[in-house]
């Protein structure tokens, strides 16, 4: 459910949903809040600062082409980035299947190419945060049986019927597609007031004190996309308060896996 291949390090709460489609157990959202809280990879690849929202109208594409609405991913390899190489690509494996898109994302990326389809599943077939659905969902009016469905299932026995003609069943999806798209357009619009709101909650920063616990992020190494962004943890020595005109913090902090490293004084932006 968390941490393999078809499921990917998703977020606690993503984690929760996805379990909640399978099975139940009692205390579950605590265990797996508790779960991905401990989970080394996740906390180390935490996005460290909050990005505004790109605008996503014009057709530019690299490697994942994303449904602006429905947020759903298609990660493809190319040999090389340019108009006909993206275009071919486009047309031979997306437009075939989803037809010509109206919005995609565009964005650059080498390491992925291992990993593209695994990523790309694990990615569509969990609860987007600002749909409230899977942009499976949303894309095929179902969602996508996984290996985790398929064992769970064996177990449950739950059986799955498709109802009556095929018009019966396209009146169905019309039905449940206007009602997810409304619900998902509102979950959007929430989701986009609460980035909003925890984004000031991080300007108005409230100190940490001496012997708190903290990741360190530090922009200036280079860094690959899917190597962490946070190292640590690091245990807060002193608050050496704020400096002159700037916001912020200085603090002096110690690595906490190396006893020997010596103690640094980092800014809290
Ligand atoms: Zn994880």
């Amino acid at each position: 459910l968390h941490g393999n291949a078809t499921s990917g390090h998703m977020a606690a709460e993503k984690t929760l949903q996805r379990s909640h489609q399978l099975c139940y157990w009692p205390f579950m959202s605590r265990d797996i809040h508790a779960w991905c809280e401990k989970c080394h990879s996740c906390q180390a690849r935490r996005t460290p600062v909050p990005r505004p929202q790109a605008p996503m109208k014009s057709i530019v594409a690299d490697k994942p082409f994303q449904d602006y609405f429905t947020k759903y991913v298609n990660l493809f390899a190319l040999p090389d980035q340019r108009a006909m190489t993206v275009a071919k690509c486009l047309f031979e494996n997306y437009v075939q299947e989803h037809g010509v898109p109206e919005s995609l994302l565009l964005e650059h990326s080498g390491e992925w190419d291992d990993y593209l389809n695994q990523v790309a599943l694990a990615y569509n077939t969990s609860t987007h945060s600002s749909t409230g659905f899977t942009p499976f969902f949303l894309t095929h009016g179902r969602e996508a049986r996984l290996p985790a469905d398929v064992m769970f299932r064996c177990m449950s026995g739950v059986p799955r019927s498709t109802p009556g003609t095929p018009a019966d069943y396209a009146a169905m999806l019309v039905k449940k597609f206007q009602s997810a798209f409304t619900a998902a357009a509102l979950n959007t619009h929430q989701a986009r007031l609460q980035q909003k709101e925890a984004y000031d909650r991080h300007v108005n920063h409230h100190p940490y004190e001496k012997g708190d616990l903290v990741w360190l992020h530090d922009p200036t190494t280079t860094r690959m996309k899917l190597t962490p962004h946070w190292k640590g943890p690091f245990e807060i020595l002193d608050c050496l308060g704020a400096t002159g005109d700037e916001t912020g913090m200085n603090y002096r902090i110690r690595y906490l896996l190396e006893p020997e490293a010596k103690a640094q004084v980092v800014h809290y932006k």
